[in-house]
């Protein structure tokens, strides 16, 4: 294990000693000194998974869920825009007004075998609801499991209301800085 780390760090200052050649030494050599020396002293550990999960970023694109307000009801205003902009074509809306007006969705199915997971549905949405989870543990065994309906988008997002919301926040805070 130490001679394959001596190995990496000694290609990656042959890789620096020639892109120095190129563009200039402080700027490349230096911080991958610096880096390559906190690595070699890192203890090594081995996620035991399932058991184990290692971190996932705000911006991961696992299951679908759609979201709630906080006094329960529906973020989905059944706008389409997700649905329009889905590169898959795996999502499916169909909508009604309600009796004072306003339109939710009557039905919301995502087809997660045509899903690319690109996110686009979560960037298109104005109101937050559909969002993509850090949820990686779906593999069906059944395909048609794989056919979300709003049921179980709506079940989704209760479940992991409060770290969906966390990762929207980090999300938006990162963008302000940008
Ligand atoms: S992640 Fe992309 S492909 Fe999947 S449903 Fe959303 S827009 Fe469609
Ligand atoms: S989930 Fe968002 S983008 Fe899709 S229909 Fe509902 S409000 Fe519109």
């Amino acid at each position: 294990m130490l001679l394959e780390k001596i190995l990496v760090v000694v290609s990656y200052f042959n890789l620096v000693m020639y892109s120095n050649h190129l563009y200039g030494w402080h700027d490349h050599f230096m911080p991958g000194l610096w880096m390559g020396s906190h690595w070699i002293n890192e203890p090594e550990y081995t996620i035991q998974y399932p058991m184990e999960r290692g971190k996932f970023g705000p911006l991961f694109r696992g299951e679908h869920a759609l979201r709630r307000y906080p006094t329960g009801e529906e973020r989905c205003i059944a706008c389409k825009l997700c649905e329009v902009i889905c590169p898959a074509y795996a999502i499916t809306i169909e909508t009604e007004p309600r009796p004072d007006g306003s339109r939710r969705t009557t039905k919301y199915d995502i087809d997660l075998t045509k899903c690319i997971y690109c996110g686009f549905c979560q960037e298109a949405c104005p109101v937050d609801a559909i969002v993509e989870s850090t949820n990686i543990a779906f593999a069906p065994g059944w395909r048609e499991e794989l056919f979300h309906d709003k049921k179980k988008l709506i079940a989704n997002g209760e479940k992991w209301e409060p770290e969906l919301a966390r990762n929207l926040e980090t999300v938006y805070k990162g963008r302000i800085h940008l």
